[in-house]
């Protein structure tokens, strides 16, 4: 038997999906057992691209989760690892919400979601106090765009690789 794509290579693999003849440089190890490049590559989208219903639940779920727990981005210094915390729950959430399906796109919900959750928790003082000066020094502050930076990567980070 002869690699599919390399006839001058002898092999005994076959593709598991497929069922063409696979060579060494040609087989990719998976989850699932060897495949061919092809097919290989097609599960990877499967796992990369998500139904529009799926987005729109990965969004939600960011959106809720990240606007429950902003807070935790403001409890400043010595507190500011919280903003990991906060990432991590938001990436959470977009993985849940989205049946796990990643890629960029799910990247850019959990990451806008977390921002927004972290900058929708100055607006209660800054309300209050009926001053929006109030919401330009606390988006001015350090801490609280650490721990908004923090949790964007977080949350981004978890749903690319964790
Ligand atoms: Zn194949
Ligand atoms: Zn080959």
């Amino acid at each position: 038997m002869q690699c599919a794509r390399h006839p001058q290579v002898e092999t005994f693999v076959r593709c598991g999906k497929c069922d063409q003849p696979i060579c060494p440089s040609c087989m990719i190890a998976g989850p699932v057992g060897v495949r061919c490049r092809d097919c290989s590559r097609q599960n990877l989208d499967a796992i990369m691209r998500g139904s529009p219903r799926q987005y729109l639940l990965a969004a939600v779920w960011a959106f809720g989760s990240a606007l429950l727990l902003g807070w935790l981005t403001h409890v400043s210094f010595f507190w500011f690892w919280l903003g990991g915390v906060y990432g991590y729950a938001v990436g959470e959430a977009t993985l849940r919400g989205g049946g796990r399906k990643r890629g960029l796109a799910m990247q850019i919900i959990a990451g806008v979601a977390a921002a927004a959750g972290s900058v929708a928790w100055t607006m209660p003082p800054a309300v209050l106090l009926a001053r929006p000066e109030v919401l330009v020094s606390l988006l001015t502050n350090p801490w609280t765009l650490v721990g908004l930076g923090i949790g964007v990567v977080f949350s981004v980070m978890h749903v690319r690789y964790i």
